[in-house]
Formats: structure tokens, C-alpha cells, sequence
């Protein structure tokens, strides 16, 4: 499987060029040439496997230059981290399940990819004979930053630096990062939101003086955002999992059609669930779900994305995002793989702000997508309902699904059996679930021990433990001292 650039179809990259890379030169996500196409006969092998099995037959079409045993080593060390099986599927009625992706170490879906990615790119250095250090720079609405750190905490060749918007994670994911452990890792907040700490790493990647001055030290950056193929690869695999558990259950028949409903920010997510059905999967619609910054609602409404809007902080701080960074990829599909028209709009939005599609000429949702949003009322609601009418307790990112889901039943009248994608542990949100349930209390550990007292949920040892651990990260920076930062961190581990 060769790979390529969406702003310039002459490039061409092998998978391990493509996960060491991260992004292409010239601004633009590496995509596959080709779709690899798998029948229903390799989907019913699946449902005999276990999960790091799974991830291996379907990493495997992506990645020629590793070999199969390789990559079940590595999925097997990665899902070993999780608590029992790393995506279960539960039943909450006839028609609807719920699988579950946050029973890994950090606790939300990020650990899907983060736990395997460290060794496909320790792997993909060595295949491309790279012998350099590896510098990831993330920056984290939330989630992404503590399950990257987890990842790579203590990885040979690695080295980590997450940056935070100091006012805009929640306190949990806060304390998450502040108490990582490990010798290659570093946190600093950034005085800020979010897209004030995207805008300065993003400034990093870019800097001349940074890329020499690392170079000198045998020091490459990389990221472990999203749109590293590394990323998205390992979450194509749940789909095919949550499928063929359909399938060996007896709740649907080998070639039925499913629904699957993402609570999605950076589109990373259900981009995945495409990539799934163009392989082959049998897919009905993909339902996106967005929280109050509905950019991509009114793109599959109206065709135009607009970024000049308000930014709103949601109680779904890993959805609150206007730049969706992967719909890059889907789009590229849309306009016929041409590179070109792709880089075009890119240019365009970057300079106005704004971009818009025909929706006369082009079909934008590919007969497969359906898009809607929840505000904080309405997740808050759904959040209270499932727990009094199924004793099924969600977080706040898969309450947006579960409610927009509801409005989809009451437009469609759709009854292809439906898989929500629950992507965090409600304790990672303990106050706003434990509201969401009808509680007043308000200290984040006590809301805790009543959801799970109220619901027999267990809370994860390592939420509920973590007020015990000690704060080794308190750097906070201005803006525009994110790069003297990382300078800082660097040098003080070359005296070391
Ligand atoms: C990151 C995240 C999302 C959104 O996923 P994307 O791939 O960015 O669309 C949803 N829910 C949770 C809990 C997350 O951490």
C-alpha cells in the first residue's frame, strides 16, 4: 500500500514514511492510493479472533513492510493496558448498543491508537533507517495529551512536550497531565484556549530556526495528533470489531447493514468509520454528532464551513474545535482525488476564513453521512435519561451522540440496528455526569463515589486515585514563549 499527499498527488509515501512524517511538506494529510477491499468471508474470520488479532489482519492490508506477527507483538503489548476487552459492545436495547472505547489507561477512546502508535513509530524509524531522536509536540484540548504521554512515556528514541490551554481542559484531564510520570516527558500550559496552544506548536513545525537548532542535537520533530496515519489507522479497527461481535452475538446476519453515531471534533474519529466502508464494511449511515460548535452540521447542511463563529466551551471539551482537521481527507475523496481543487480550498480558508461546496455538483455526503448537534440542555437531558430508564451511565462527548441519535430516530423513522461510539469514561467528567443524574454535589472525587454507588459502575483506580499523586509538571507560558519552552525543556535533558 503506497500512500500520498492530499494537497499534491505526485508525492508518494510507504506507511512508514507516512507515521515518522506526520504530515506532508506541503501542508497536506497523507492518504491512502487505494481503499484495500475485504469481503464479507475476512469480516466472519475476524469474529473467531481476539481484539489484537483483529488489529493485526486489518493494520496488515495498510502496512506492507511489516509483517503480520510483528504487528500482532506490538497490538498485543498495546491492549494489554486495557481492562479486559479494549472494545466491548453492550446492549442497551433491540436496537441500540454502545461500544465502548474508554477502558484503556487513560480512559478516554485516544488510548485506541496512542497505545499502539509508540511502536509503530519506533518500528517505522528503524524500517526507513532512521536513526535520529524523535521530538512529539502535541497540543491537547483534553484527552489526546494524557493518552499521548502515557503512550510514549519512556519510549527509547522519543521524546515527548504536551502543551495545555491553562483555562481550557477539565480538572481531571488537568491533574492527568500535571502528574505524568516518566523521563522524556514534559507538560507546560499555555496561557489560553486551545487554538491559541494549536497556533503556537503549529508555529514550532515551521520554524526554520527551531527545525536547525533541533537538527544539530539529532532531534526531529513529529506529532501524535490526528493526523498522523498512525492515528487513524489503529481506530479503523473497532469498527470491524463492533461489527463482527454483531455478528457472533446474533444480533444482526453476516452483510447487514449498521448505523454507527461519533461524537466528532477533529473528524478524526468517524473518518475511520469511513475508511471502514470503503474497505467493505456494510454500513447504512455514518451519523455525525457535534456538540454546540456545530461548524460541521451546517457544512453537510448548507456546503459551507465557516470559522468566523463563536467559540463555545461545552462540558465536551475534546469536541470544542472549528478546524476539523481531518474532513481534509474526506474532502479529498469528494473532489476526485484532486490535489489540486484540495490545496485551492485550503488556501482559501486560511485566508478568509471560509470555503463553499456546490452541493448542485458535488454530493457531499457520499449517500453515507448524516450530521446533527446536541446543545449542553439536551446531552445534559439524555445523559439523566439513559441513566433512569436504562441504568446505562455516559459521559459528556457520548451523551452529544446519544441525543443527536434520538433526534435522528424521530426525523428517519430508521431501523437499522445502531452502534454509538461512547468515547470517554463518564468519571473523566465526574461533575457534569454526576448533575446530569440529578446530584448537586460539586467535589469531583465525591461525585465519584456516588455515580458509582448509584450506577455499580466501577471508577478507575487511576481517576479516582489521582488527588494522591504528586504534581510534577507546573510550567505555564505566555503565547509566544511556547517555543523558548521547548527549548528550555530540551537543553535541560542534554545536561542531564
Ligand atoms: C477526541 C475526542 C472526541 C472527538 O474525536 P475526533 O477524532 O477529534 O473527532 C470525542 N470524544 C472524546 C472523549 C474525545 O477525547
Amino acid at each position: 500500500m503506497k500512500y500520498t499527499s492530499t494537497r499534491d498527488s505526485s508525492k508518494i509515501f510507504t506507511a512508514s514514511e507516512a507515521i515518522v512524517k506526520g504530515i506532508s511538506e506541503d501542508g497536506g494529510l497523507i492518504v491512502p492510493i487505494e481503499y484495500p477491499q475485504v469481503g464479507l468471508d475476512f469480516i466472519n474470520v475476524l469474529g473467531e479472533l481476539d481484539y489484537p488479532e483483529r488489529a493485526a489482519e486489518v493494520l496488515k492490508l495498510y502496512m506492507d513492510e511489516f509483517d503480520k506477527e510483528e504487528l500482532l507483538d506490538y497490538a498485543r503489548k498495546a491492549y494489554s493496558r486495557f481492562d479486559g476487552d479494549p472494545c466491548p459492545v453492550v446492549k442497551i436495547d433491540e436496537m441500540l448498543f454502545f461500544m465502548e472505547l474508554w477502558h484503556g489507561p487513560t480512559c478516554a477512546f485516544k488510548d485506541m491508537a496512542l497505545t499502539l502508535m509508540p511502536y509503530l513509530l519506533v518500528a517505522s524509524k528503524k524500517k526507513i533507517g532512521r536513526d535520529d531522536k524523535t521530538l512529539i509536540l502535541v497540543a491537547t484540548s483534553g484527552d489526546t495529551g494524557k493518552a499521548a504521554l502515557s503512550g510514549f512515556q519512556d519510549v527509547e528514541g522519543t521524546e515527548i512536550i504536551v502543551f495545555y490551554p491553562s483555562e481550557g481542559v477539565s480538572e481531571m484531564q488537568k491533574l492527568q497531565m500535571i502528574t505524568q510520570e516518566g523521563e522524556n516527558v514534559h507538560v507546560a500550559g499555555i496561557k489560553g484556549n486551545f487554538d491559541d496552544a494549536q497556533t503556537a506548536v503549529k508555529a514550532i513545525f515551521n520554524d526554520k530556526t527551531a527545525i536547525d537548532t533541533l537538527a544539530k542535537l539529532n532531534i526531529t520533530m513529529s506529532s501524535a495528533n490526528s493526523i498522523n496515519l498512525g492515528r487513524l489507522l489503529p481506530q479503523v479497527v473497532y469498527y470491524f470489531s463492533a461489527y463482527t461481535d454483531m455478528v457472533t452475538t446474533g444480533q444482526i446476519d453476516l452483510g447487514d447493514k449498521v448505523n454507527f453515531v461519533v461524537p466528532t471534533g477533529n473528524f478524526g474519529d468517524i473518518l475511520a468509520g469511513y475508511y471502514a466502508y470503503k474497505m467493505g464494511l456494510p454500513v447504512n449511515k455514518l451519523i455525525i454528532a457535534s456538540n454546540q460548535n456545530n461548524i460541521l452540521t451546517d457544512f453537510f447542511h448548507t456546503g459551507e464551513y465557516n470559522v468566523e463563529r463563536k467559540f463555545y466551551k461545552t462540558m465536551s471539551p475534546s469536541m470544542d474545535i472549528l478546524i476539523s482537521s481531518n474532513l481534509e481527507r474526506y474532502l479529498y475523496d469528494i473532489f476526485g482525488r484532486d490535489s489540486d481543487q484540495i490545496a485551492k480550498i485550503y488556501a482559501d480558508l486560511k485566508e478568509t476564513g471560509v470555503f463553499s461546496v456546490d452541493l448542485n455538483k458535488v454530493d457531499l455526503s457520499s449517500g453515507i453521512f448524516e450530521s446533527g448537534w446536541a446543545d449542553e440542555e439536551e446531552t445534559k437531558e439524555i445523559i439523566g435519561d439513559y441513566f433512569d430508564n436504562y441504568g446505562y451511565v455516559m459521559d459528556p462527548h457520548t451523551g452529544v451522540a446519544a441525543s443527536v441519535y434520538t433526534d435522528y430516530c424521530g426525523e428517519t423513522e430508521d431501523e437499522t440496528k445502531t452502534i454509538v461510539l461512547s468515547t470517554a469514561s463518564p468519571y473523566k467528567f465526574p461533575r457534569d455526569v454526576y448533575s446530569a443524574m440529578g446530584g448537586t454535589e460539586r467535589d469531583n472525587y465525591k461525585c465519584m463515589s456516588k455515580i458509582q454507588f448509584q450506577s455499580g459502575l466501577p471508577c478507575p483506580e487511576s481517576l479516582y486515585y489521582l488527588r494522591e499523586k504528586k504534581i510534577r509538571h507546573t510550567t505555564v507560558v505566555e503565547r509566544d514563549e511556547t517555543l523558548k519552552a521547548v527549548m528550555n525543556f530540551i537543553s535541560d535533558d542534554n545536561q542531564e
